[in-house]
C-alpha cells in the first residue's frame, strides 16, 4: 500500500510498526466553535485511511483528541486562548465550568457530525483536559534535558537544540508572523521557539509546582495524548496542510527532543476546501456547517460523495452548484443500486481489482468512477466492496431510499408521471410547473437513465 509521506515528500510503501496493526492520530477539533466542512474533510480522509487499512487486514487503532484547553488564536503562542474567545462570544463567566460546558456542547456537535458523514467513530476520543498531568511530564523532560527553558510568562521550546527542525520532507517552515504584526516577545532566544506552557494570570488553570497555575501549550497536548494512547513512534499522523508548518513541526521537534525517537514514522495531510480564493476558516465569514447544508436540502452522505471525487491532496474549491450536482449524482447511484436485483450475477472479475486505487495513496476519485462502472454491470458485491473503503453507506441508504419512493403519495406519484409524459412530448413548460407542483409538496424528482426518480426533500 503507497502513501503519501510529508516526512519524506514521496509516495511511500506503507510499513506497520507492529505487524498486522496500525496506529492512527488526527489532530482533533478545539471545541470553541462548530467544525466548518473543510475541518470535516480532514476527519473523512482519516476515515478513509482507517477503511482502507481495515480493508486490506489491519486492526487499527485511532485516536482523534478533543482540543478543549490550550489552543491560542495564533499558531504563533499570541492572541487569546480560543476557548477563552468563545466565553466572550457567549456571554458566559470566565471560569472553568463555563469552559467545559462549552467545550462539551461543541464536543458533542462534533460526534454528531462524524455520525452523520458515516466517520467511524474513533477507538479513542481523549479530552486535552484530562491529560494534563501528561503534558508537565513531557514539558518537566525538556527542561531536564536543557531543551527548554522558563521565561517571565510561560515555558518555551528552545528550537536551537533541534537542528532538524523545519528540513524535512515537506515539512517546510511557515512565513515568520512575529516583528510583522505581532509584538516580539524579547525573552525568546528564537523567534521561533515556541510556548510549551503559559503561566496563568487568573485564578484559572492547573498547577505546575513550582511554577504555579499554567495552561499547557496546543502542540504538547497532541505529542502527550498520542503518546499515551498509541506509544511513540507511532504508525501514522493525520491532519489538515495547515499543520504542517507549525503545530506538526513543533509535535515532532518537542516528542523527538524529548524521548529520542520518531513520533510517527508517516504524515498524511489533507489539502484545503477553499471559499472563494481563500481557506475556509472557523474565524472567517466563509464558514459552511453541516447543518447549514442540512438546512439547504443536501444530505451529509451527499458530501461526503462530493468530497470522495477529488484527491485528499488536491484542493477543493467549494461551490453549491457541484455540491447539488454530486447529491445528484450519490440519489442515482443509491436508486441505481437498489433497482438491482439481489440475486444478480456478481462479475468474473475478483472485488480486490476494483479496490486496488485506495492502496494508492487512497485514490477515491478513481473508487468513484468504478462505482458507476460496477453499478452499470449489475455487480453489487463489488460495489459493497468499494463502499467498505468510501463509506457511502450505500446498502442502508439505497434501501431507505427504494422505501421513501414505495411510500410516495398516490398524488404525487401522478404528478411525476404526467410531468415525465410531458417531458416526452417536450412540453417543457409544462413539465417545469408540474416540476414546481411536486417540490411544493416537499418532493423531488430527477430524471435517470432509468426513468424519473421521486424523493421526498432531503
Ligand atoms: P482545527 O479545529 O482548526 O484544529 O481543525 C481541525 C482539522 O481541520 C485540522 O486537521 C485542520 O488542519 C483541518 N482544516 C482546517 N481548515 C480546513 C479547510 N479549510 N479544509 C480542510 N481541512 C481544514
Ligand atoms: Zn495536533
Amino acid at each position: 500500500m503507497l502513501l503519501f509521506n510529508t516526512l519524506t515528500g514521496k509516495k511511500e510503501e506503507f510499513k506497520p510498526i507492529r505487524n498486522g496493526e496500525v496506529g492512527l492520530y488526527a489532530c482533533g477539533p478545539t471545541v470553541y466553535n462548530y467544525a466548518h466542512i473543510g475541518n470535516l474533510s480532514s476527519y473523512v480522509l482519516a476515515d478513509v485511511l482507517r477503511r482502507t487499512l481495515e480493508y486490506s487486514g489491519y486492526k487499527v487503532k485511532q485516536v482523534i483528541n478533543i482540543t478543549d484547553v490550550g489552543h491560542l488564536t495564533s499558531d504563533n503562542d499570541d492572541g487569546d486562548d480560543k476557548m477563552i474567545k468563545a466565553l466572550k462570544r457567549e456571554g458566559k463567566p470566565f471560569t472553568f465550568e463555563a469552559m467545559q460546558e462549552i467545550a462539551r456542547k461543541y464536543e458533542t456537535a462534533f460526534v454528531e457530525d462524524l455520525k452523520a458523514l458515516n466517520i467511524n467513530l474513533p477507538d479513542t476520543m481523549p479530552r486535552a483536559s484530562d491529560n494534563i498531568a501528561e503534558d508537565i511530564e513531557i514539558v518537566k523532560k525538556l527542561l531536564e534535558k536543557g531543551t527548554a527553558y522558563k521565561t517571565s510568562d510561560g515555558i518555551y521550546f528552545d528550537i536551537s537544540k533541534f537542528p532538524e527542525y523545519g528540513t524535512r520532507g515537506g515539512f517546510k517552515l511557515g512565513e515568520l508572523k512575529e516583528g510583522a504584526r505581532v509584538a516580539v516577545n524579547a525573552e525568546k532566544k528564537n523567534p521561533r521557539d515556541f510556548s510549551l506552557w503559559k503561566f496563568s494570570t487568573t485564578d484559572l488553570g492547573w498547577d505546575f509546582p513550582p511554577f504555579g497555575k499554567g495552561f499547557p501549550g496546543w502542540h504538547i497536548e497532541c505529542s502527550a495524548m498520542s503518546r499515551k494512547y498509541l506509544g511513540q513512534p507511532f504508525d501514522i499522523h493525520t491532519g489538515g496542510i495547515d499543520h504542517i508548518p507549525t503545530h506538526h513541526q513543533n509535535e515532532i521537534a518537542q516528542s523527538e527532543a524529548a524521548f529520542g525517537v520518531p513520533l510517527a514514522n508517516y504524515w498524511m495531510h489533507n489539502e484545503f476546501v477553499n471559499m472563494g480564493n481563500a481557506k475556509m476558516a472557523k474565524s472567517g465569514e466563509n464558514f459552511i456547517t453541516l447543518q447549514t447544508l442540512k438546512e439547504k436540502g443536501i444530505h451529509p452522505l451527499a458530501y461526503r460523495y462530493y468530497l470522495l471525487q477529488t484527491h485528499y491532496r488536491s484542493p477543493l474549491n467549494f461551490s453549491w452548484e457541484a455540491l447539488m450536482a454530486a447529491q445528484i449524482a450519490y440519489i442515482k447511484l443509491l436508486a441505481g443500486f437498489s433497482a438491482q436485483d439481489v440475486s444478480s450475477p456478481s462479475s468474473v472479475i475478483p472485488a480486490e481489482a476494483g479496490i486496488q486505487p485506495a492502496s494508492d495513496d487512497l485514490n477515491t476519485s478513481a473508487l468513484v468512477a468504478e462505482l458507476w462502472k460496477l453499478i452499470k454491470n449489475k455487480d453489487r458485491e463489488a460495489v459493497l466492496d468499494i463502499d467498505c473503503v468510501l463509506g457511502l453507506d450505500i446498502e442502508n441508504q439505497s434501501k431507505k431510499l427504494a422505501e421513501e419512493m414505495n411510500a410516495i403519495p398516490d398524488d404525487i406519484k401522478e404528478l411525476a408521471s404526467s410531468r415525465e409524459d410531458a417531458r416526452r412530448q417536450k412540453d417543457f413548460k409544462k413539465s417545469d410547473e408540474l416540476r414546481a407542483k411536486i417540490q411544493k409538496e416537499g418532493f423531488e424528482v430527477m430524471d435517470t437513465d432509468s426513468g424519473p426518480i421521486v424523493h421526498k426533500k432531503l
